[in-house]
């Protein structure tokens, strides 16, 4: 089937921060292909400050006058319990999640507060898991589920001013590969994307002409593809933003063994520090098991530095 004909018919999606930016996008997409969607938006400010009903409930008639199904819900992704209730209790399932919700605290590490440092780590990874941990029941009930965290480039490799956020995005990462782990016999299929895209998020940090180049609509048919029935990928990782999707993955160096005795000192580490960094051969390991080589290959006599 080609992608553009997609469909999910018959599925509940829920997209949390579903009133703007992304999970608009999201949001009508799956509005326009058969799903019935809640569209949950606290609707407060890029900053995590206020909220409102008036972004969900205009993506949810956006939805509506196009022939779709759609209801909002406002609480905060810190609730997930009644952001699933409301798929339950308006459509009676739930069958895809996009933990979607996001804010903002930038400022350099020196001058972060510590309501800055909590406040994201309640959104993105505490509201995460609330969400998740929400839908789980029902998606091994059924042995159906989809769910997607989103990540970002700030937490897989660093971002001045974003110590918190980086903290939070990246933790969504470990959350996801266990969960892919924990669900995958309950074909519960569970991935992670760091997009880049223009939204109110990144239009002050960004100038006009890559924004322009960086539609959010063009981080769609990833996770179109990622939540669909057909889709067997799980535990991954996923950039995309400007019309480019690629996978992501861990890298290890084949590193340098030691002698368990007193020969293993910082010196001798020092010695093999060129061998220890360089990733010619490296693997690419999937699980804790994947270190197992490693333990058996360190019992064996390393040779002499
Ligand atoms: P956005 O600000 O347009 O959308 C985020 C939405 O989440 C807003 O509508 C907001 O009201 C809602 N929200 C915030 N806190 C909430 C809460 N507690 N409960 C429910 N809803 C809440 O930003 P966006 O760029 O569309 O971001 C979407 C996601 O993508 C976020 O998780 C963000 O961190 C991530 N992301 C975006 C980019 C990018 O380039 N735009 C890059 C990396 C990651």
């Amino acid at each position: 089937m080609a992608p553009a004909e997609l469909r999910y018919d018959g599925q509940t999606v829920v997209v949390t921060g579903a009133g703007g930016g992304l999970g608009r996008e999201y949001a009508v997409f799956f509005g326009s292909r058969g799903a019935s969607v809640v569209v949950n938006d606290l609707g407060g400010s890029f900053k995590g400050e206020g909220a409102g009903s008036a972004a969900a409930d205009k993506v949810v008639n956006e939805i509506r006058a196009a022939g779709g199904k759609a209801v909002a819900n406002y609480d905060s992704v810190e609730n997930g319990e009644a952001i699933i209730k409301t798929a339950i209790d308006n459509f009676g399932r739930i069958d895809v999640l996009i933990n979607n919700a996001g804010i903002l605290r930038d400022v350099s590490f020196k001058n972060m507060k510590q309501a800055d440092w909590d406040l994201i780590y309640k959104v993105h990874v505490k509201g995460a898991y609330k969400c998740a941990h929400a839908a789980w029941p029902y998606f091994r009930k059924q042995k159906y589920g989809r769910l997607i965290s989103t990540a970002s480039a700030a937490g897989l490799f660093g971002s001045f001013g974003q110590t918190n956020y980086s903290a939070a995005k990246l933790a969504l990462v470990g959350f996801t590969e266990t969960l892919a782990k924990e669900g995958f016999k309950y074909n519960i299929l569970c991935n992670v994307i760091a997009p880049i895209a223009a939204s109110r998020m990144t239009e002050t940090v960004m100038p006009p002409d890559v924004l322009e180049k960086l539609k959010p609509e063009w981080i769609v048919p990833l996770v179109a593809v990622l939540t669909h029935k057909s889709n067997t990928e799980t535990g991954a990782i996923f950039e995309a933003g400007g019309g480019h999707i690629a996978r992501l993955r861990w890298e290890r160096s084949k590193g340098a063994l030691f002698k368990p005795d007193d020969s293993f000192t910082p010196g001798a580490v020092a010695a093999k520090w060129k061998q220890i960094v360089d990733f010619t051969d490296a693997e690419h390991p999937e699980g804790p098991t994947d270190a197992l080589g490693i333990l058996e290959a360190a019992t064996q006599v390393a040779p002499s530095p």
